[in-house]
Order: structure tokens, then sequence, then C-alpha cells
């Protein structure tokens, strides 16, 4: 498991240092980006295919999700790269209706992004598998409903934990 980070600024991206978001990368398994704050995307496409990833949300706060609407540009429009295969996306309850929202052309509309995307909500402490990763949520203390994630990989043992804000 091999850890990059996308950008770490808090709550405001700068010209070298972007918001919140870390990519998680593996042997012949998609990789795992934890958190996708603005300008984390333009460092994802520096790294790899922004199609070959899933998608982890500790939380719903701008400053760790507002790259996500690109992405689905990026997956849906690409000129020669679009996404071939759906991917997975996890966070709180509210992530498909709030990054829906990011994503519509209308001003009350919720883009249904399921097309490209399968979300799955946290339950505390239930783990979830992604390939040969389980990631498991655990509440923390903040404004929105928000999980620290430890992110386990099966095969090596590896094991790292994010804690969001
Ligand atoms: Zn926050």
């Amino acid at each position: 498991m091999k850890l990059t980070i996308l950008g770490c600024s808090g709550s405001v991206p700068t010209a070298q240092n972007p918001a919140s978001g870390y990519l998680l990368s593996f042997d012949n398994a998609p990789s795992i980006v934890l958190d996708m704050g603005p300008g984390t995307l333009a460092q994802l496409e520096q790294q790899q295919d922004p199609c070959d990833a899933h998608v982890a949300f500790s939380h719903l706060h701008a400053d760790h999700c507002l790259d996500f609407p690109s992405l689905m540009v990026w997956r849906r429009f690409h000129p020669t790269a679009p996404a071939a295969s759906r991917n997975m996306c996890f966070g709180p309850k509210a992530t498909p209706t709030h990054l829906g929202r990011l994503s519509s052309d209308e001003v009350d509309g919720i883009d249904d992004m399921s097309d490209t995307f399968a979300f799955s909500a946290w339950e505390p402490g239930e783990r979830q598998l992604v390939d040969d990763v389980y990631i498991t949520p655990f509440p923390v203390t903040h404004p929105v409903e928000a999980y620290a994630l430890r992110v386990e990989h099966t095969k090596t043992g590896q094991t790292i934990t994010y804690s969001g804000d």
C-alpha cells in the first residue's frame, strides 16, 4: 500500500497544495482516494487514470469533496478515456444527495450518479471490503457527520488510519 498526498491544505487550497485528498495505491487493484478537496483531481491526474479509483469520504465539508463533480465530468465525458466501469464511493448518508446537488444542471436538481459510482453509506464500526482492502469508519466529533477511516490491506496487513479533520 502506497500513500500519496494529493493535497493537505486546511480549508483553502493553494497553487502548490490542494485541499484534503489522499491516494492509496495497491498492486493489481484500483486505488482508493480518501477525500477530494479542491485541486486534488489535477494532482490525481499526475499520478494515474482518475477513473481507476474508488472514493471514500471522511465527511462532506467543501474542502474535502468539491473536486468530485469534476471527477464526474471526467468519468462520463472524457473524449478518449471515460470510465469503463463503475467504481465504489463511500461516505456519510447524504453523500449521493449532497454531491448530486453539486453536479446537477438544475438549481434544485440532484444528479443521479449511479451510472458511474455505486454509493454506500458508512455505518459506524462496520467495515467495508473494497477489493483486497477493508475500510472501517469510526464516528468522530465534528460539526457534520464525520468518520475516521481505518484502512487495512488484507494481503500485507499494512494499515493506515485517516482522521479527517
Ligand atoms: Zn471538516
